[in-house]
């Protein structure tokens, strides 16, 4: 019998949560939090040391000793510095934890060390952390002991934005705005804001750390940088959805435990497509609160793994040949009086103002299109996006055939009289429920689909923070609504307005739809055709920030200041320079130290073989054309490394940020492949016991 877990009990119990506010703040502080939560503006100095000392005593209470203002820099993952609750002792020598308003409400971490793409000299050190009173403290427990964390926004001196909430909370208040005024026109006056929510789908895989602690690419890089592919691979599709391992399974087991702990609600779990590959879906919730989530969830993963003798690993390829990892990043919004603008209902003909919102968006999605494919970019996922396994490069709307009979039947003729229905699904077993399916079909190959009441944006990489991706969702969402708002909002005949803007924003967007195969070559020309970009990695993706479209998108409505969106360019280049780099010197490393001795060791055993089959007066041709294969494997090998290793200093002494991070992209990576290529031809040659690394199939296979 397994222990009986408790999971009401676990759930959040490690969360300062509304209920445990309730319950220790007194009534008056309690409304005040609220109000603030709910519609923004400042919490009182007095009300701020109310709440500090509450949360400080609960966090003690439940051992925790330091507190620390818990960020996400634009590294992409979050920062934290612990500072304990001790305070200065009193004569007697008497110490009191204590913890204040004012170290709630603000932290200022020296900040020079972060990335600040030029937004800061070196010598401006100073940085401000802000709470981020809607999204809950918690606690987190590791070999420190217990740390109460609280979320918070990270900017700089002069309040530009050095992290990824801040924009992200910009842009919440941008499209709540927005949407309000949208829903007023269809009579909602009862909202007072619109919520985006977002769940996001994480993929990742888990191998054994014995073996994960034998490969320097997978320590240093996260990806395999060497590695010919195993006899099988993921062609049986026999590990999707297959029945979970039990070592897997007690991992997946304690993950839950743990991130129930903390309040995220993970919900869904299942092996996925390639061998070690698995999934955690969470419960969708507010955007803020679901990339912090979605932070823990990273985080958790890679803590939990270490207990059970694996190592997780978030890279978006961890290895050539079998499927990478991404997160589907769900998204919808809803009024805080519980209409989702999103709901088709069962007759969307004849939802007016789910078509405005629809057609909204898809006038949206076309119009920037490039800028939605730029906060799906990250290093890592230029392997998957665009290579036949995740959605393309090109950005595409999927409607369903629901929905692009109605847009097809409003662009033709100016209305959409019928609606096309699920109809009943009919296994012809008698014993088997016949029930109606839905009206559409699913779509794996789109990156912006419309699944039921949400869109689902696939492309996301799986180690990247979803804090850009739902960014630019709000922000370019938000524009259109406004724009669609400015022209409803004087209209004299609102019903006629609005048919003729839904009928016009379908017809002039509508090459953005496309519920065909997205894998396939023919969509490439098509999109072509149509006009559509196809931006094929995450560094020509960059520019798209500061374009005058984007300029001008983002600083409506305060998201960005022309001065942010530089330093953030700044950054990527530099991050894809950076990690390129790590590559290339790890290979350089590994092809250096073990696998080129590896093979000359080997080649030597193999000579002194031919030498005494010759002896022995036997025929050694076998030997001797093996000797010669991998030789010559060998030498490839050797020339790729000594030109890898000319390219990689010649990158390393540019000081353009862009030319570099092109170099890298252009020439070394070129290079890697090229001295990849023998390395993994010689793996295939040589006696598996002096090949001095775990292979493919070691490391996916035996998990
Ligand atoms: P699938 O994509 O396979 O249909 P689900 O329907 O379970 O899977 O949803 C996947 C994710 O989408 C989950 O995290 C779920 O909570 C989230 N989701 C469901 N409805 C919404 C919504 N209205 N807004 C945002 N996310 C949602
Ligand atoms: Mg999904």
């Amino acid at each position: 019998m397994s222990e009986v877990i408790n999971v009401e009990e676990l759930f959040a119990s490690k969360v300062f949560t509304r209920a445990t506010m309730r319950e220790r703040l007194p009534e008056n502080v309690y409304k005040e939090v609220i109000k603030v939560m709910e519609k923004g503006g400042e919490l009182s100095l007095a009300a701020a040391d109310v709440v500090a000392k509450e949360m400080k005593d609960w966090a003690v209470e439940n051992g925790a000793t330091h507190y620390t203002h818990w960020f996400q820099p634009l590294t992409g993952i979050t920062a934290e510095k612990h500072d304990s609750f001790v305070s200065h002792p009193d004569e007697s020598g008497k110490m009191l934890m204590e913890f204040s308003g004012k170290e709630l409400i603000k932290g200022e971490p020296d900040a020079s060390s972060f990335p600040s793409g030029g937004l800061r000299a070196t010598f401006e050190a100073r940085g401000y952390t802000a709470w981020d009173i809607t999204s809950p403290a918690f606690l987190k427990e590791d070999a420190t002991g217990v740390i109460l964390c609280i979320p918070t926004a990270f900017c700089s001196y002069k309040g530009e934005a050095l992290d990824k909430k801040t924009p992200l909370l910009r842009s919440m208040e941008a499209i709540s705005e927005q949407a309000l005024r949208i829903v007023r026109l269809f009579g909602n006056t009862g909202a007072k804001k619109v919520v985006a929510s977002v769940g996001p789908e994480q993929e990742y895989f888990l191998v054994d750390r014995e073996k994960y602690l034998k490969r320097p690419d997978l320590i240093f890089a996260g990806r395999t940088l060497f590695g010919a592919p195993a006899p099988k691979g993921q062609e049986l599709e026999d590990h999707y959805f297959g029945t979970i391992r039990e070592r897997v399974g007690a991992y997946m087991k304690d993950l839950n435990i743990e991130l129930w702990k903390l309040g995220v609600t993970a919900k869904t779990q299942h092996n996925e497509v390639a061998p070690a590959q698995h999934e955690l879906a969470p419960i969708y919730e507010t955007a803020n609160i679901a990339v912090d989530h979605n932070q823990l969830v990273m985080e958790t993963m890679k803590k939990v793994a270490g207990r059970h003798g694996l190592t997780c690993l978030l890279h978006e390829k961890p290895f050539a040949g079998v499927n990478g990892s991404g997160k589907h990043n769900n998204w919808s919004l809803a009024t805080d009086n519980g209409v989702n603008l999103l709901d088709p209902g069962d007759t969307p003909n004849e939802n007016i103002q789910f078509l405005l919102v629809l057609a909204c968006i898809i006038k949206a999605v076309d119009r920037h299109a490039d800028l939605l494919r730029q906060s799906a970019s990250d290093v890592g996922n230029d392997h998957r996006l665009g290579a036949n396994e995740a959605p393309p490069a090109i950005i595409s709307v999927f409607l369903g055939e629901q929905l692009e009979d109605v847009v097809k039947q409003l662009v033709e003729t100016g209305e959409a009289a019928h609606v096309l229905q699920g109809g009943k699904l009919e296994t012809g077993v008698s014993t088997l429920p016949d029930f109606t399916k839905d009206a559409t079909d699913r779509n794996r190959t789109s990156p912006f689909a419309f699944t039921g009441n949400k869109f689902e944006f696939r492309m996301v990489g799986s180690a990247d923070s979803i804090g850009s991706p739902n960014t630019i969702l709000n922000a370019i969402v938000a524009e259109a609504f406004c724009e669609a708002a400015d022209v409803l909002e004087k209209a004299e005949d609102f019903d006629l307005a609005v048919h003729d803007l839904i009928k016009e924003y379908f017809t002039r967007h509508q090459r953005i739809i496309f519920n065909g195969d997205g894998y396939s070559d023919a969509w490439v020309v098509e999109a072509e055709r149509r006009g559509l970009p196809n931006i094929k990695s995450m560094i020509e993706a960059v520019d798209t920030l500061t374009t005058e479209k984007s300029v001008k998108l983002f600083d409506k409505f305060g998201i960005f200041t022309k001065a942010e969106l530089e330093s953030r360019e700044e950054i990527l280049y530099e991050t894809y320079a950076k990690t390129i780099n790590i590559e290339a010197l790890t290979m350089i490393d590994m092809a250096s130290k073990q696998i080129i001795p590896a093979v000359i060791k080997y080649t030597k055993s193999l000579a002194d073989t031919v030498i005494a089959v010759k002896e022995a007066g036997a025929d050694a041709s076998a030997q001797a054309d093996l000797l010669n294969q991998i030789t010559e494997k060998l030498n490839g090998m050797k020339t790729a490394l000594a030109k890898l290793e000319e390219v990689t200093a010649k990158a390393n002494s540019m000081s353009q940020a862009r030319e570099q991070a092109f170099y890298y992209k252009d020439v070394v990576k070129e290079v890697m492949e090229e001295l990849r290529t023998p390395a993994d031809e010689a793996e295939m040659l040589v006696d598996k016991k002096v090949w001095p690394i775990p292979t493919y199939g070691d490391l996916i296979f035996e998990v």
